[in-house]
């Protein structure tokens, strides 16, 4: 728990707000961030952080820009809300939707706008299911997730999140809902095994659940390019190619989950591009418009938006939409952080100064005792805290080692993110530059000193 005093505003808080990953009864206390610009927020007390983790995977431009301001401005001056049910539309969404199927790292035929990366992924579920339904494929609905995946928390993304803590107590997984292991080589990979065996036995277990189940139960398999908040897990190098072979045979849909790899985290536009998967739907949100406005979308191929236009037809119209999809506002902030993308040379930007960030954090922490595996592309890393490096063994979880670290760093003024086997994120805002990543892991090592000591 972070040692800061229970000031009158954290006191309302905990008085009236119930709040994600949090236990009421124990804490962490309230942090209260008033303020933010640039990589850095600033809390009421006016202590000083940079947020290495971009808030939550999201502030891609940090917290603090001009132009997103004066869009979302503008917007609302000229066309504070619109819908798009029964025809109505308006150019923000026309233009994002247009501009998204230009930058799709495979060709796309349609998008759907939402409001977050959880409607994003059960509205992909849904499409799913109302595609097969109107192939008449109405057995082929199972939809595969990993362990330690994480799609969202909406009923339908929580049962294909493979996370603990999100299924307890809350009646998920439902029933259609299948998980094959995580791709983390560190821990699952066998004595002697090399990366390329262990993809292989990846594919092998994919392909014998398949078999189990009968392919046509099978609709879709959910991927994030790079899981992120299951602990940054980079899959071996040849580990997709195998996955989607299989699921080719089988007749079973990809879907992307770019809601965290999405507009250049991981040093390409896309986590599919760096990972190579050729995706069927794309979801995508948080740097979609920099965490600035609530926005994700779905990207569906040709073939998905043909066959659900078989079957409204046949159904008589299109029974889906949010009172928000596509409103006009986060769709126009969305539209100018694409632009500053594009100005801003992201992919050059991100490939670069995240190639920095790897190779420092590899040189600085990669001998370090307590640190067992370093993995990321880009800008996002994760670095492995563990009892016997030898053994690659975790601490006893009740020692809470990741949220001690974490803790440790704030008290450098350094935000980052504890996930699963005592994993430390890092997903600094995309505009960080090497200077500042230095700035960053100096905070990171002070930190990890300190664990250190009171570890030994
Ligand atoms: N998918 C991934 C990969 C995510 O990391 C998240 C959130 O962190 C989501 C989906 C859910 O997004 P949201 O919190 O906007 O619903």
């Amino acid at each position: 728990m972070s040692e800061h005093a229970l000031t009158a505003s954290a006191q309302r808080d905990r008085e009236y707000a119930l709040h994600p990953y949090v236990d009421p009864k124990v804490g962490p206390m309230p942090f209260v961030v008033t303020r933010g610009e640039g990589i850095r927020i600033w809390d009421e007390q006016g202590r000083e952080f940079i947020d290495a983790m971009a808030g939550l995977w999201c502030a891609s431009l940090g917290f603090s820009n001009e132009r997103l301001a004066l869009a979302a401005y503008k917007q609302m001056q000229e066309l504070p809300f619109y819908h798009c049910f029964t025809g109505k539309t308006h150019m923000p969404l026309i233009d994002l939707s247009q501009r998204l199927i230009e930058l799709a790292p495979a060709p796309m035929g349609k998008v759907l706008l939402a409001n977050s990366g959880s409607e994003a992924n059960d509205t992909a579920i849904k499409l799913i299911w109302y595609y097969n339904n109107a192939l008449g494929r109405t057995q082929k609905k199972k939809i595969i997730g990993r362990h330690r995946g994480y799609h969202g928390i909406t009923l339908a993304a929580a049962s294909v999140t493979g996370q603990v803590v999100n299924h307890q107590g809350f009646d998920v997984p439902f029933e259609r809902f299948l998980h094959v292991q995580a791709p983390d080589f560190y821990h699952n990979g066998l004595l002697g095994e090399t990366e390329e065996q262990y993809a292989d036995r990846c594919a092998k277990e994919l392909e014998d659940l398949i078999a189990a189940e009968g392919a046509d139960t099978i609709a879709a398999m959910f991927m994030e390019p790079i899981t992120g908040g299951g602990g940054v897990l980079v899959p071996p190098r040849t580990y997709y190619d195998k996955i989607q072979a299989v699921l080719r045979r089988h007749d079973i849909l990809v879907v992307a989950d770019e809601v965290i790899c999405g507009f250049g985290r991981t040093g390409s536009y896309w986590g599919c591009q760096t990972m190579g998967i050729t995706p069927d739907i794309l979801t995508c949100a948080k740097a979609l418009s920099a965490g600035f406005q609530p926005i994700s979308a779905i990207l569906i191929s040709q073939k998905l938006a043909d066959g659900i236009a078989e079957g409204t037809h046949a159904i008589g119209t299109f029974g889906h939409g949010y009172t928000y999809s596509g409103h006009p506002v986060p769709a126009a902030v969305a539209l100018e952080t694409l632009r500053i993308y594009d100005e801003m040379n992201l992919v050059e930007h991100t490939s670069r100064v995240g190639g920095y960030m790897q190779a420092e954090l590899r040189r600085r922490f990669g001998e370090h005792p307590l640190v067992g595996n370093i993995r990321g592309v880009g800008l996002v890393a994760g670095l492995e805290l563990v009892d016997d490096k030898a053994l690659r063994k975790n601490f006893a979880p009740s020692m809470k080692v990741g949220a001690q670290m974490v803790a440790l760093c704030e008290q450098q003024g350094l935000i980052v993110r504890g996930c699963p086997n005592d994993t430390i994120a890092l997903s600094p805002p995309l505009i960080i530059t090497e200077a500042e990543i230095d700035v960053v892991l100096n905070k990171f090592a002070i930190g990890l000193d300190q664990l250190t000591q009171r570890l030994r």
